[in-house]
């Protein structure tokens, strides 16, 4: 039987530039309108039993070359369970993946992907519970519902949204486990939060992208985490919609979940150069990161982005955009796609299960630090 490789399914990327037999040089699409590229997800058929080599030859130009060293792709036969690939390198702008599959179909990307398909049922479960509100904030380009998912009674208000980025996946199951925490009726901690945090959960933000196999875009081809000073309806809806909903019930606490290809850590981004920064504000975030890293081993804050100088933040981004306008503690949390170096798991990297743990280690956090943020 001939081997065949496909991505024309949900969240699918990749094109085969040439075949011969089991060898096969790909190349990773870039986002429509767009130049970014860097998420791959495709099937292998075929091959059960058989040495194949994959040659992904386009990394070098990808958004983010320096996530290729040190990474190794998943892989999945039951679309459930992802594991690294173990002989997996790169050099000289080819990442380069060898295996024999065990069944005649099996699925690589570049992490465990989160589909459309898994949102609708992420959704469905928690829209339908009792003490959890479900409210369509407005449509992406493609006519996707942007969905808000609202929980607790509090007098704090609480913002968390993810996968501006859609390859990102990481982020939506981090909101998965933030979810599945949140609504659980017997957990302490969720029943605290719940009492003192009205939370608004936008598990996607970028519908249209994750669908269509991006890295960074949505249908447009725009960056929505470049959007946040001026959405439109025309280029960025989905920003534009979720900004309204926080100017009309205004945070105190917001996060903004990411992954990031190149750092082998967990790490929070926050908003030190903004006009009018405050102390209360950087003292909640160094507050929150500190109680965080305490709190989870997968956390940590020496290695992360470089800090802008006074001034000098770019107000485009959520983040930023948001700690200006509310006077929040407004953060962005980045989860690796390598793994976590200082807690390494070589079966699995970073994984689905770890994103859950760290969204409940925040939730604690956040719980910690509960009697501060209610200081004005
Ligand atoms: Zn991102």
């Amino acid at each position: 039987m001939a081997t065949t490789i496909s991505s024309a399914f949900d969240s699918g990327n990749i094109r085969v530039v040439g075949q011969d037999g089991d060898r096969f040089d790909l190349e990773i699409v870039k986002d429509a309108s767009s130049d970014f590229y860097q998420w791959f997800h495709f099937r292998l058929a075929g091959a059960g039993g058989r040495e194949v080599t994959l040659r992904i030859v386009n990394c070098a130009d990808s958004a983010y070359p320096n996530g290729w060293p040190g990474y190794k792709a998943r892989l999945s036969v039951d679309r459930e369970t992802w594991v690294q690939v173990p002989d997996c390198s790169y050099g000289d702008g080819v990442l380069t993946i060898r295996l024999t599959p065990e069944t005649d179909c099996v699925w690589l990307a570049y992490f465990a992907p989160y589909s459309m398909e898994r949102h609708h049922d992420l959704i469905a479960t928690f829209s339908s519970l009792p003490d959890v509100a479900y409210r369509s904030l407005g449509q992406s380009l493609d006519g996707q519902d942007i969905d808000c998912l609202t929980i607790g009674e509090g007098p704090l208000t609480a913002w968390i949204y993810a996968r501006q980025h859609p390859g990102e996946s990481m982020a939506e199951w981090w909101m998965e486990g933030a979810l599945e925490k949140l609504a659980d009726p017997d957990d302490p901690v969720a029943r605290v939060l719940r009492k003192e945090v009205t939370f608004h959960l936008v598990p996607n933000m970028n519908p249209d992208g994750s669908r269509r196999g991006h890295l960074r875009t949505n249908a447009a081809g725009i960056n929505l985490n470049r959007e946040w000073h001026e959405p439109s309806a025309e280029k960025s809806p989905e920003v534009l919609c979720v900004r309204n909903a926080m100017d009309a019930a205004r945070p105190d606490f917001a996060m903004d979940i990411h992954g990031d290809e190149a750092i082998p850590a967990n790490f929070l981004a926050g908003f030190e150069g903004i006009p009018s920064l405050t102390q209360r504000q950087s003292d909640l975030f160094k507050l929150f990161s500190d109680t965080l890293e305490r709190l989870s081993p997968d956390f940590q804050s020496r290695l992360g982005y470089e800090i802008p100088a006074p001034g000098q933040a770019n107000m485009s981004m959520s983040t930023t955009q948001l700690a200006e306008r509310f006077g929040c503690l407004s953060t962005t949390l980045e989860m690796p796609f390598k793994d976590n170096d200082n807690l390494p798991d070589p079966v699995c990297g970073w994984s689905p299960e770890r994103s859950k743990f760290l969204a409940h280690a925040c939730l604690h956090a956040l719980h910690a630090i509960l009697p501060d943020l209610k200081k004005a």
